[in-house]
């Protein structure tokens, strides 16, 4: 399997040229690398304007809407992406969850639009600090896995090549990642969790990602050591150079 190497650039760059210029780098950075499979998810924007297909490059996107078409103000249909030429959608990023309320039932409603749609959800789930600190984590995770992929066939997440994303709170954005056995341990209650939704073999096929405090330098811990198949890199993503480093570490 290969490795996914996800960059959420959020809501950056501020410019439509200082965004070609950072695709234009990552794409020469990382032209000859066959061994991972990249998502650069610029913001909506952008999408149009980002030069694609390029065969180990993917183009995401950070968010979209959970019904096709319709009267929904400012809104993104799923229609308008997959037309753009997007592969992927990150669905129920934490920050999504905080500042824009979006629920487990949602993210629920996303995923299966982003199914239909035949792109490929990228799943985030993760605790936060506190609960974190009241041993609520797999309580929070079991949850979270369960409710969004509330009545999703086996069939149509296993068609979807669905991933999930270990995005603990604390560690997005805070310069304070999750360890790598911590990871580890983690990747492995996901699996069973979903193993118990479907079965064993749906479940062996999802690829795991970590996310939070990704660089250059523990990037290659999360693949090589904690046995992950991917990283969903934030911060680090904007830079070219450290993002073409982080997916060099860890082919
Ligand atoms: C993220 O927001 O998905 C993320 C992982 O951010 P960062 O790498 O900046 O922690």
């Amino acid at each position: 399997m290969k490795s996914l190497i996800v960059a959420n650039w959020k809501m950056n760059p501020q410019t439509l040229g200082e965004t070609k210029q950072l695709f234009n780098l990552v794409k020469r950075g990382v032209r000859n690398i066959k061994k991972a499979e990249i998502v650069i998810c610029p913001p909506f924007v952008f999408l149009s304007n980002i030069q694609y297909p390029i065969s180990n490059i993917k183009l995401g996107a950070q968010n979209v809407f959970w019904e096709k078409k319709g009267a929904y103000t400012g809104e993104v249909s799923p229609i308008m992406l997959k037309g753009l030429g997007c592969q992927y959608v990150i669905v129920g990023h934490s920050e999504r969850r905080r500042y824009f309320e979006e629920t487990d039932e949602i993210i629920n409603k996303k995923l299966k639009v982003i199914i239909e749609t035949k792109m490929s959800p990228i799943l985030c789930i993760g605790e936060t600090q506190k609960q974190r600190d009241r041993g609520e984590t797999d309580k929070i995770l079991k949850r979270q896995i369960e409710k969004a992929l509330e009545d999703i066939s086996k069939l149509k997440t296993q068609n979807s090549k669905l991933s999930i994303a270990y995005e603990p709170i604390w560690a997005i954005g805070t310069g304070n990642p999750c360890d790598v056995e911590e990871a580890q341990k983690i990747g492995l209650l996901i699996r069973k969790i979903v193993s118990k939704i479907y079965n064993q073999t749906i479940s062996k096929n999802i690829r795991l990602l970590y996310g939070g405090s990704v660089n250059s330098k523990n990037a290659a811990g999360y693949i090589k050591e904690a046995g992950l198949q991917g990283l969903l890199v934030g911060g680090a993503s904007l830079k070219a150079k450290g993002f073409i480093e982080i997916v060099k570490k860890v082919i």
